[in-house]
């Protein structure tokens, strides 16, 4: 008889791994305290940037390059669009770190790409405001993803395959036991031989050796009303990132053809209990966009109309933590993606669907080693 797998938490890398998993012929079971896609971690918020140039590091280009044939193989596989490449723009100081290691990862993995001084820009890209230290960045492999419904997509296709999902379903607690690995929710136990746990800032709850590792932070959206949305469009709005002295901030173009959202990166201290999640957003944060806006933009009406208050799970170095918790245990761990980690979910799916039927992945995740923060 083949392995029962169980995934608990069926939010971003959850529902791909119990997609790649049921692919595969897995008996797999998938557990969500929630409903599936809802917006009450770290999915939600219509859009995800995908960039290729990566400015957290070149180790992750060869992780996006799969990714992004994983996002066509779900497209395909479910018959729904979720990403969109129109192109997306790192705007910085051209002297900055961040903009060197972003044309670092360019150079070396031949991404396709322009390079603009300010004058191009200010032409090519009117709905930015530029200062003449600033120079960008064109990365043509970049674009936006679609959350929801490719964590629907995901799920739907795994029962499809099979795969059992548990929804409104919290797990209290996972142990190994022997060979096997019990977890208990609502008062029963179930047993499986592996378990991967995709919980989210949840994680610092059901496995305490990453208690101290694992911190949750808010993140909040934000959309405003452009006076003409036609310079808004995908096609001549470019997904940005973009780091200036006071405020790094990014966004995408409009999709429901009436907004665009513009967010505030890192603007939020950690805090301690992830079901305490503060969806009360302090006026001082609602100031700061309209800052930006006003700062930063042609043509887009300063205040906020639409704002929504999510969180994701940071590590110290902002890496993820990706594998086994111990040598030999049975418990594979897939969390900490620290606000960068949507766009590589299907290759995280694929990447633990490897742990656990091969014992091994083929990519190199050395930077991801859940063990790397232990004394
Ligand atoms: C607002 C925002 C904007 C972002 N922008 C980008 C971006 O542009 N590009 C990008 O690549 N990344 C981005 N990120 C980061 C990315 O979205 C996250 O890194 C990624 O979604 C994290 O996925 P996850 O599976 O670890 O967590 P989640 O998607 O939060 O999934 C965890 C799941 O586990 C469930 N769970 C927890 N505990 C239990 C339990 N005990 N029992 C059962 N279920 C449980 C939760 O309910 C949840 O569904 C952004 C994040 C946020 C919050």
């Amino acid at each position: 008889m083949g392995k029962r797998v169980a995934v608990v938490g069926l939010g971003t890398m959850g529902s791909m791994t119990l997609w790649k998993l049921s692919q595969q012929g897995v008996d797999v079971t998938g557990f969500e305290q929630f409903g599936v896609g809802h917006d009450r971690s770290a999915v939600g918020g219509e859009s995800r940037l995908f960039r290729t140039a990566y400015r957290e590091g070149p180790e992750y280009v060869p992780l996006l390059k799969r990714s992004r044939e994983l996002w066509r193989e779900l497209e395909k596989e479910s018959g729904n669009q979720l990403l969109t490449l129109n192109g997306g723009l790192t705007i910085d100081r051209a002297n900055s770190d961040n903009f060197k290691n972003v044309l670092k990862s360019i150079y070396d993995y031949q991404i396709n790409h322009e390079v603009f001084d300010i004058k191009e820009a200010v032409k090519l890209f009117p709905q930015h405001k530029f200062s003449e230290e600033d120079a960008v960045i064109l990365d043509k492999e970049s674009g936006f993803l679609r959350p929801e419904l490719a964590v629907v997509s995901a799920c739907y296709l795994a029962e499809k395959n099979g795969a059992e999902i548990y929804r409104h379903s919290k797990i209290d607690s996972i142990n190994q036991k022997d060979e096997k690995v019990e977890i208990k929710s609502d008062g029963k136990v179930h047993e499986f031989d592996e378990v991967i746990v995709s919980a989210g800032s949840w994680v610092k709850e059901l496995l305490p050796e990453f208690k101290e590792i694992i911190e949750p932070r808010r993140i909040i959206m934000s959309w405003f009303i452009p006076e003409d949305l036609a310079g808004f469009q995908k096609d001549v709005f470019p997904v940005f990132a973009r780091t200036t002295e006071k405020y790094d901030f990014f966004g995408a173009p409009t999709l429901d053809q009436s907004m665009v959202k513009i967010a505030l990166v890192g603007s939020d201290e950690p805090f301690a209990n992830p079901n305490k999640l503060e969806h009360n957003i302090p006026y001082q944060e609602v100031l700061n966009q309209t800052e930006i806006v006003k700062s930063f933009f042609h043509g887009i009406n300063p205040d906020p109309v639409r704002l929504s208050v999510h969180m994701d799970a940071y590590t110290p170095d902002e890496h993820a933590l990706v594998g086994r918790i111990e040598d030999k245990s049975n418990i594979i761990v897939l969390s900490g993606y620290s606000g960068h980690g949507f766009k590589l979910a299907p290759i995280m799916g694929e990447i633990a669907a490897e742990i656990v039927l091969q014992d091994q992945t083929q990519h190199d995740i050395n930077h991801m080693n859940p063990n790397r923060f232990k004394k």
